[in-house]
């Protein structure tokens, strides 16, 4: 009997073996990579006795054309009552309406962190000589910093009003013909995000926690951020993690929570990738960071990502790249991260079995050098096959 995943009062998710998903197919290529992504989840749910009661809901374009709303409430009424939900890429109407669904729909669910785990997959095509070293998980905060949206447009009434009383309250003299946005950096929203990182490297066994920021410039944002994550630290999870300063680099057997400035890191992701565990960053450093990382490890077709509320239970996984409008309708693209945010949402499930069985099977196709266009245009000797092929493709290797 399909059933609602519900949250328990000690916080766990309670899943029955046949819950029921809400699911945006998507706009543009979400027509392909949905259902390609739909046939490998049934198959891998189905082999180890479960079923998912699919619940289709409309965003975007789709939504727009049949019943005049980007986002209509029904969608944002089902993800807040089944909790979990998944979802392929939408289109962000231009000129107007919503700024953009997928920040919408995390700010109305405070979907406070974004996970995107990067690792590398056996045989997929990467521009580094040790794609392998790559295993990082980031954890970025997804409600404030510049993404807050406070932004006054140079020229305006609004950012006179404001120069003037920066000029006057401050001292601040700030060009007239500038634009200003304010970038809020709270610590609670650091410290959840954070408590959040330290519980996932606790729970998988992760080795160290790395809080990426910019505070050596921004001092009371993106610094307070750093200092709030040791505090925290030392606050509530001082039998398991210790930060750096209090063990001089030598954490024994527990989780070690370091920091990086965010110019460094990138170089450093790339120079010594294995010295880097779970991050832990703000919104802006995560985004360069996860688009940076995901191109080490074969590109945009195959990066999973997650925004999940660890309190309320609330979590809606997503392919991260767009529509690609060009190749919508061609059956050509690759459904891997739609597919690889599928298994990030069975792990979070605690279907770890469907998740390695999906894992396993996808190695095992791109190990044949079974691809899309994307990979097979980096590959020597690939057959390159239809999205909806790749997907057969894996469910035969399950
Ligand atoms: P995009 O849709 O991500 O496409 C950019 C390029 O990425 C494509 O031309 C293609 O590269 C590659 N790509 C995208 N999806 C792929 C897949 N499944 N397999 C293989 N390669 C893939 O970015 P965009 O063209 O800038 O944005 C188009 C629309 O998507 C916009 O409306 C934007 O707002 C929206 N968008 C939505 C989300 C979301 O819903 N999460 C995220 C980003 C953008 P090649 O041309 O090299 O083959």
């Amino acid at each position: 009997m399909p059933a609602k995943i519900t949250m328990s009062e000690n916080g766990e998710l309670t899943v029955p073996d046949a819950p029921i998903i809400p699911f945006i197919q998507g706009d543009g290529t979400g027509v392909d990579i949905w259902p390609a992504s739909k046939i490998v989840f049934d198959a891998a749910a189905a082999k180890h006795g479960k079923t998912i009661a699919w619940k289709e809901v409309l965003a975007g374009q789709r939504a727009f054309d049949e019943c005049g709303e980007w986002l209509p409430q029904e969608t944002v009424d089902a993800f807040s009552e089944y909790l979990i939900g998944i979802k392929g890429p939408l289109t962000t109407p231009v000129g107007g309406g919503i700024r953009s669904l997928n920040v919408a729909l995390r700010q109305i669910l405070d979907l406070y962190v974004c996970l995107r785990p990067v690792r590398w997959f056996t045989g997929v095509p990467s521009p580094v000589r040790h794609p392998e070293k790559v295993d990082m998980v980031i954890f970025r905060e997804n409600t404030e910093d510049v993404y807050a949206g406070y932004e006054v447009e140079e020229g305006t009434q609004e950012a006179a009003k404001l120069l003037a009383f920066l000029r006057e309250t401050f001292g601040w003299e700030i060009r007239g013909d500038s634009g200003l946005g304010i970038k809020p950096v709270s610590e609670t929203n650091s410290k959840r995000l954070i408590r959040a990182a330290i519980r996932y490297a606790q729970e998988k066994g992760r080795k160290s926690v790395t809080m990426v920021h910019k505070g050596n410039i921004q001092k009371f944002t993106e610094g307070a951020f750093r200092k709030w994550g040791y505090e925290l630290v030392r606050e509530e999870f001082s039998e398991v993690a210790v930060g750096w300063d209090d063990c001089d680099g030598k954490p024994g057997d527990k989780i070690l929570v370091k920091d990086n400035i965010a110019d460094i890191t990138l170089q450093q992701v790339l120079t010594r990738p294995d010295e880097f565990d779970v991050i832990a960053t703000t919104n802006l450093n995560g985004d360069y960071l996860s688009d940076a990382l995901a191109a080490q490890v074969g590109g945009i077709g195959i990066a999973p990502g997650a925004n999940i509320n660890y309190v309320s239970g609330h979590g809606i996984f997503e392919a991260t790249h767009g529509t690609a409008p060009k190749y919508a309708g061609q059956d050509k693209v690759n459904p891997g991260s739609v597919i690889l945010s599928g298994v990030l949402m069975f792990e979070h499930l605690g279907w770890t079995g469907v998740a390695d069985d999906i894992i396993a099977a996808l190695e095992a196709t791109i190990a044949d050098k079974v691809v899309t266009y994307d990979f097979a245009r980096q590959m020597e000797g690939a057959k390159e096959v239809r999205c909806s092929e790749f997907a057969e493709a894996i469910v035969a290797r399950l």
